[in-house]
């Protein structure tokens, strides 16, 4: 699953061609992919289920130029010079790709093609998703993006301060990895990352929140900075189909200490890592290196 630093990569190999390109058209092959994001004024009683059939062209940004591509978490917004703007957040096994030419037929699992003009000559923007956990969320003013489709998540934890850690995790009984993999809490982490984190930390992931100290959530703070921060300088970490929006992979996943390893030594001390499942998810761990006790830094 595509955690921050994948979708930073996708971000970044996107921006060359889509910013400052014109969209000329756009082809939906599965309407239910797409989703608005914030209430519209409806009739009283009206459903909030307006259908594939009632997107516009313009509500995908047909007509408009691409003028703002940001990243929050996991999530990429598309803002346009009309002011509306599209979210593309990747779930489980989403692609953002680019193509040359329109490709005839698309993929099976291509939902969304986009037709550009780009400085450089056209291309076409393509949405896969063969899960469909991911999506395409319509934002009627970008500018406003903060106060709605992006209202409940946590501060972009690429840049995530120990205090902010603090204050997402206050009082909280739950397992500290529970409380990373939760986007209200820091936005962008994942399974991967998480373990990755709480291992340079010295941390057992199984560690309550309410254990940590001020000096603790700075400690971890640190380490999920520049883990995520390594893993974009190689182009995040590719387990399963992740690939960039030029279909390059990341080479991350060959750095990591403890995600896939269980039952393989630990790296730092030799043992055999543990594993578990703590918040539906395997969690890997060394007992020896990382202990609750790091959780006051
Ligand atoms: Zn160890």
């Amino acid at each position: 699953m595509p955690e921050l630093p994948e979708v930073e990569s996708v971000r970044r190999s996107l921006v060359p061609w889509i910013v400052g390109a014109r969209v000329l058209g756009v082809n939906v092959r599965r309407g239910d992919v797409i989703t608005h994001g914030q209430l519209r004024r409806r009739s009283a009683g009206a459903r909030d289920d307006r259908g594939a059939q009632a997107i516009t062209p313009s509500d995908l940004l047909v007509g408009t130029t691409i003028v703002q591509l940001v990243r929050r978490g996991k999530q990429l917004l598309l803002g346009a010079d009309s002011g509306r703007g599209i979210v593309i957040h990747l779930g489980m096994s989403g692609q953002v790709r680019i193509a040359a030419e329109m490709p005839t037929p698309p993929g099976q699992h291509t939902h969304v093609l986009w037709s550009l003009e780009t400085r450089v000559g056209a291309c076409t923007m393509l949405f896969d998703d063969p899960r469909r956990f991911g999506g395409v969320i319509l934002v009627d003013d970008w500018a406003r993006i903060e106060a709605g489709a992006w209202r409940g998540l946590g501060p972009d934890a690429l840049t995530a301060t120990g205090a902010a850690l603090a204050e997402g995790i206050r009082g909280q009984r739950r397992a500290i990895k529970v409380a990373l993999l939760d986007q209200s809490v820091l936005a962008g982490v994942g399974n991967i990352y998480a373990d990755e984190a709480c291992c340079r930390a010295g941390v057992d992931p199984r560690t309550p929140c309410v254990r940590f100290t001020d000096a603790g959530c700075e400690l971890l703070a640190k380490h999920i900075r520049e883990v995520l921060a390594e893993a974009i300088a190689l182009g995040g970490s590719t387990v399963g189909t992740y690939a960039d929006a030029q279909g390059r992979a990341g080479s991350f996943s060959d750095r990591h200490a403890v995600y896939g390893r269980a039952g393989q030594e630990c790296l730092t001390c030799g043992r055999v890592l543990r594993s578990a499942v703590v918040a539906g998810r395997t969690t890997v761990w060394c007992q020896a290196c990382q202990g609750r006790a790091r959780a006051r830094g």
